[in-house]
């Protein structure tokens, strides 16, 4: 029976193997592994991509939150770290390591709820918390899940009251924008994941920071080499956190396709949205612009690069649906079963603003579809047609 993962990766390759082989062959016979010239291209091109002064390769999408908010704290406090006393407000529907970076960082995460038509953090939620507790904020983490941009006009208009900083989680919204503006490039810094699942994706982990603040690029591109300018004679405690030469030269590779591949994904979605939105029991992905359907609004304010197409199973039908599909050879993936909050890590040093109940529900009901760029029309078309078969519609 035909199987359709979530993820081709060696279909990609495949696609793309001369460039990445001649970009391989390179490194091989230039032999400069650590910190090598393919690290600053790939960070000067990105920076241009993204519309920012300075972009930094780090080891990994985690490391790239950890030193993004060292290199703040040092910035804001004169201290190598934030206090339990400073508070980070940020989603807990997310990737565990948003929040562990919080703790890394020596701040209390304070996880308020989501908007529940976009599964981003909700602004008014900020805004609540705020009034009641701002003595102690220093920072937001938006995340911008699934590759759909939070609301960064909100974002920004609290940031700029309240004077926080915002650290863009970026991980799975690569060329994703928000009012035409690159997502990284909106707020005090920009953390992105090269893992090879993301939008733009290498052959082992690596990540980039982006910023225009000149102080937090001096101060992250200490950090990731041991803490100094001189790894012999070091200023800040730091870590061994470089981007490896081979990921830049694989990365440089296939960031010539990362447009096409993210139009590519929208255009499944379309298809996705215009075939499955007459079903009952589920609820496809929305705007921002509340209540839009995401294949109705304009690319200028929100543009969604789809890194998941998720969409709600309603009535406790999850585990069934899934299952069906699975019978039918087709991939789903639930990002995420559990909420931040609900983790051992977390008890007893994080904060939250009430119950939680709309992340908790999303953790419930979401369920992610095959969405790879790649994945061919027929493909698209027999997921829609097994979905119809379980909601027989
Ligand atoms: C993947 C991801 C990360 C972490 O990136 P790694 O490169 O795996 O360390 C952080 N935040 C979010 C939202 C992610 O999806």
């Amino acid at each position: 029976m035909k199987q359709i993962p979530m993820l081709d990766l060696k279909r990609e390759y495949e696609y793309m193997k001369t460039d990445i082989d001649s970009a391989i062959k390179k490194c091989l016979d230039e032999q400069k592994w650590i910190l090598g010239p393919e690290v600053k291209e790939l960070e000067d091109k990105i920076a241009e991509y993204i519309g920012v002064k300075h972009c930094i390769g780090v080891s990994s999408g985690t490391e790239a939150l950890v030193l993004a908010l060292r290199a703040i704290a040092i910035q804001l406090k004169g201290e190598e770290y934030f206090s339990r006393d400073d508070e980070i407000i940020t989603t807990p529907f997310t990737f565990t390591a948003t929040g562990d970076a919080i703790l890394r960082s020596g701040a209390t995460p304070v996880f308020v709820d989501i908007d529940p038509a976009t599964y981003n953090i909700d602004s008014n939620k900020i805004r609540e918390y705020l009034t009641q507790n701002s003595t102690n904020v220093v920072g937001m983490i938006p995340v911008h899940l699934y590759g759909q941009a939070c609301n960064m006009d909100e974002i920004t208009d609290i940031a700029q009251k309240h004077e926080l900083f915002v650290v863009e989680d970026v991980a799975q919204a690569f060329g994703g924008a928000w009012r035409g503006k690159k997502l990284g490039s909106t707020g005090t810094a920009g953390t992105f994941s090269f893992f090879p699942s993301k939008n733009l994706g290498g052959f082992g982990d690596g990540g980039m920071i982006s910023t225009n603040d000149e102080q937090i690029s001096e101060l992250i591109r200490m950090l990731l080499k041991h803490g100094g300018k001189d790894k012999y004679n070091v200023d800040h405690i730091g870590y061994n956190a470089r981007l490896d030469t081979l990921q830049a030269a694989i990365l440089l590779a296939k960031l010539k396709f990362i447009d096409d591949f993210n139009a590519r994904r929208k255009k499944i979605a379309s298809i996705y949205h215009q075939e499955l939105s007459s079903v009952k029991g589920i609820t496809l992905p929305t705007s921002q612009i509340s209540g839009t359907t995401r294949s109705s609004i304009s690319h200028s304010t929100d543009d969604c690069v789809y890194h998941q197409y998720t969409m709600r199973i309603h009535n406790n039908k999850r585990n069934d649906f899934q299952e069906f599909l699975k019978e039918e050879g087709i991939s789903t993936m639930v990002y995420y079963p559990v909420p931040l909050h609900k983790m051992k890590v977390f008890a007893g040093k994080m904060k939250v603003l009430d119950s939680l109940n709309n992340s908790i529900q999303a953790t419930q009901e979401v369920c992610s579809l095959p969405i790879e760029p790649l994945q061919e029309s027929e493909d698209t078309s027999y997921i829609i047609a097994i979905i119809k078969q379980f909601f027989k519609t």
